[in-house]
């Protein structure tokens, strides 16, 4: 039975904003296990405003009595994130590009609240799960995208101008289809959900996939491939063997890269990768160049809610003077 905190322990906020849905979570600051202990989500279109608002509704349905008052608020956001805290580039989030997200929230609530890359929020939340700590962990985030991010020896990796980890936008297919980030053929447009429902949709153009399959659709979505092949679909299980063979070429890349002894994948498509995983980590096992050494690769703990808890644990790091 969860005990409800008293209201002298303080909360750490957490906010994961993706392109079509808000995650907030409160966690106890300083707690080991990082456990939220209430959450609330929102498909509004995020400003500083709305957001702003969702932090009130999550402290209002925190258990105990009266509506505590964060210690702090972290939030991650897909994009290029600056030093600064503010998004340069977001494809999937372009109302949010150049708004200073933190002074709009801290300054409506009067908490110190800070911003970072939703899939760096990713890697601490996966860093606080493992013991002993990995001296090198890539966290990578498949969703509308595919974002990374990067901690070493506890550290995280943010690179001169903070965009370090990015290899969605890795190009696997100079030919290949259109990236909202002005690229051609780039790892996301492959591997991430849209890749998925892409694929589909030829694999039916072709007439290799039968769209009776998915009730007649033409343009059946990832989670329809993903249920017709746990249904032992052939053409389906094709396909997802397909996903997992270009998840696969990117990983080996990030592996070859940074030489990593952990990668923890987030993000909206984790919850299929019983359909996925066990086929990439075969690869990458495989593969010439990464199979030699050893490398986890594992769906990050608490893998739902692990970019909000993220952005919590990112915001406690902050009040302690770590970025
Ligand atoms: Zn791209």
């Amino acid at each position: 039975v969860p005990t409800a905190p008293s209201q002298s322990v303080p909360l750490l906020v957490g906010l994961d904003v993706g392109g079509t849905k808000t995650l907030a979570v409160a966690i106890p600051q300083g707690a080991g296990a990082a456990e939220p202990v209430a959450s609330v989500r929102s498909t509004d279109e995020p400003t500083a405003g709305s957001l702003a608002a969702l932090v009130e509704e999550l402290m209002s349905v925190v258990p105990g009595p009266g509506v505590p008052r964060p210690a702090a608020i972290g939030v991650g956001i897909a994009g290029w994130v600056d030093r600064e805290g503010v998004a340069r580039r977001a494809p999937h989030l372009p109302g949010l590009v150049g708004v200073d997200l933190a002074g709009g929230i801290g300054g409506r609530l009067a908490v110190p609240t800070v911003v970072d890359n939703d899939a760096n929020c990713t890697a601490l939340a996966a860093l606080q799960s493992r013991s002993p700590v990995p001296r090198c962990l890539v966290a990578v985030t498949f969703g509308t995208g595919i974002g990374a991010g990067l901690v070493v020896e506890g550290e995280l990796v943010r690179g001169a101008h903070g965009y370090a980890g990015e290899p969605g936008h890795m190009v696997l297919d100079p030919g290949g289809p259109q990236c909202p980030c002005g690229q051609r053929g780039c790892w996301e447009r492959f591997a991430s959900g849209s890749g998925l429902a892409r694929a589909a949709a030829e694999a039916v153009a072709r007439g290799e996939l039968d769209r009776a399959v998915f009730g007649g659709s033409d343009a059946p979505s990832g989670e329809a491939v993903v249920g017709a092949a746990r249904a032992g679909e052939g053409a389906a299980r094709a396909l997802m063997e397909s996903f997992a063979a270009w998840v696969a070429r990117g990983l080996a890349a990030v592996v070859n890269m940074v030489d990593p002894d952990v990668i923890a994948l987030g993000g909206g498509l984790v919850a299929s990768a019983d359909t996925w995983l066990p086929e990439v980590q075969r690869l990458i096992a495989a593969n010439p160049t990464t199979g030699h050494r050893h490398v986890t690769i594992e769906v990050v703990a608490g893998s739902e809610a692990a970019g909000a808890v993220g952005a919590a644990l990112r915001a406690g790091r902050s009040l302690r003077g770590v970025r």
